[in-house]
């Protein structure tokens, strides 16, 4: 009985505190785009996992001062790489070319080695035991509390976007049409892909059209980050007119999440059919009333992974058939054909479904005939590399549009709406390309030619804009879909812009308006 009692107090505790901490710390740092659920899944795996490994050291190294130190550093480092990577990448080590994963694994390594050596060859240990335990507790205590009050100031933030929609007019509420709404993440119109990528994608397009859909050769997105692009498309209006005086991160997911476009169909008695991309803004939507996560990572078990060096075991290759790469894929295989099975599902009302494909953006996951690519986008450094990879995914995903269109209007038995577009148009070579880049005229010209393909059933079509912006797609769709008293906004597009540099509403004004001679 003593000798269990003493076991139990020989534990070192203190791995604890250092493995839940970097967990935490992640979270905190991205709990705008984050949910508390997600928490639970990560915090449970790591700290069964130091169980084990405390335990199974205890045998070993009597004095538990220096296993537990041991093994503090260990889950430190093993958990942060990522971000001490990021903290070193700022410094002259990397002038010097070394803040590079080949010799940062080894040199890590070595310091963890030699740090071992030297607590196992001390004295007695027991007062830097002792410091660190303090330290630990404060930074979990620090980001339990960072949480805690991240929650208090978001629960008023849900009903920021409750507005509008109410007062407009409902329309006939028989037969109301399932309505698809599909985003293909810097998927490029037709004349980009000809003039830059010299690359005719009129098969795709004529495909769309046979099948009676109106594909606009003249679209534009009005803002070319995704970030802000998709809010205002779902909340039919411009930043302006959207964010509060003082702008979190938080109020763009939340714009998404619980969009004007969502309230305005659920109040009509839609189901909310919600693909969980994986990634910010558009991962998990608690408002949504299905949602679909193909896969066993979510947004936030992704960056864990990204962040520490599991990376190493599962982004590059597999760890027991398990790879970061593998789930993207069966992500997107998953939805298209999750979506050919939507038609025929009993919802108890008609669908709204909202899918955001995270392609063909980075990461490079399919060639063109969904062969698997194994390239990471940032370690591409040519450009016409870049652009190929880029280009095959595209054509890749347009085939998984064109069968997922295919069976959904085979199968629906009353027509649907079905609109394909893109975000904004065109990725390059981002990394390592100037600010300058990104406000240049070529690249904008470019960019904020986006993707935009409608399927209307009726006579509606003859009537759709050609040069349609993002922000009015659905105002179209609920003016002479549901007879809302919406009109379509005058068209603005901006060039691209790092939204987190908007803290207050007046930021807006450096987001530079692109000229009408320009487009
Ligand atoms: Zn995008």
């Amino acid at each position: 009985m003593l000798k269990i009692k003493d076991f139990i107090k020989n534990i070192p505790y203190l791995p604890f505190l250092y493995g839940i901490f970097p967990v935490l710390f992640l979270f905190t740092h991205n709990i705008s785009e984050l949910k508390y659920e997600m928490l639970w899944l990560p915090l449970f795996t790591i700290i069964f996992i130091i169980l084990v490994i405390t335990l199974i050291l205890s045998i070993f190294i009597k004095d538990y001062h220096k296993s537990g130190l041991i093994l503090s550093l260990f889950f430190l480092l093993f958990l942060s790489y990522g971000n001490f990577k990021e903290l070193l990448s700022g410094g002259w080590l990397a002038d010097m070319g070394i803040i590079k994963d080949k010799y940062l694994y080894p040199l890590g390594i070595l310091f963890f080695g030699l740090a071992s050596y030297f607590i196992m060859k001390s004295g007695d240990l027991k007062a830097v035991y002792g410091f660190f335990k303090t330290a630990g507790c404060v930074l979990i205590v620090y980001s339990l509390a960072s949480i805690g009050f991240s929650a208090y100031s978001n629960r008023q933030k849900d009903t920021v976007f409750l507005n509008n929609v109410s007062q407009m007019e409902t329309g006939q509420n028989q037969n109301l049409p399932d309505i698809y709404y599909i985003i293909p993440d810097t998927y490029a119109r037709a004349d980009v892909l000809k003039e830059l990528y010299d690359y005719d994608n009129s098969g795709f397009i004529d495909f769309l059209k046979g099948k009676g859909f109106s594909v606009l050769s003249d679209s534009k997105s009005n803002y070319q980050n995704t970030m802000i692009s998709i809010p205002t498309t779902l909340n039919m209006d411009y930043l302006d007119n959207l964010l509060p005086e003082t702008i979190k991160e938080d109020d763009f997911k939340n714009m998404v999440q619980n969009s004007r476009v969502q309230q305005f169909l659920k109040e009509r008695g839609y189901k909310i059919i919600y693909f969980d991309s994986g990634y910010g803004i558009t991962s998990y939507n608690k408002y949504a009333d299905i949602k679909f996560n193909p896969s066993y990572i979510n947004d936030f078990s992704r960056q864990i992974i990204e962040t520490s060096l599991l990376k190493y075991f599962v982004v590059k290759r597999n760890l027991f058939g398990f790879s970061i790469k593998n789930e993207e894929r069966k992500r997107i295989l998953y939805s298209v054909e999750k979506l050919k099975e939507i038609p025929e599902m009993e919802v108890g009302g008609p669908k709204f479904v909202f899918l955001h494909i995270n392609s063909p953006h980075t990461p490079f996951l399919f060639d063109r005939n969904g062969g698997e690519v194994d390239v990471d986008w940032d370690s591409v450094t040519s450009s016409e590399e870049y652009n190929n990879l880029w280009l095959d995914q595209l054509i890749f995903i347009s085939g998984q549009l064109s069968s997922a269109v295919e069976e959904i209007l085979a199968k629906s038995k009353t027509e649907p709406i079905i609109v394909i577009q893109s975000d904004h148009g065109l990725e390059v070579m981002m990394h390592g390309l100037p600010d300058e880049f990104f406000q240049s005229d070529a690249f904008t010209r470019a960019r904020i030619k986006n993707f935009s393909a409608f399927y209307l059933p009726g006579n509606k079509k003859k009537i759709l804009p050609n040069n349609l912006t993002n922000v009015n797609t659905f105002r179209f769709i609920f003016k002479n879909y549901f007879n809302a008293d919406l009109n379509l906004l005058e068209d603005k597009i901006y060039r691209y812009f790092d939204y987190s540099l908007l803290k207050h509403r007046s930021d807006l004004k450096n987001m530079k308006q692109v000229p009408k001679s320009l487009f």
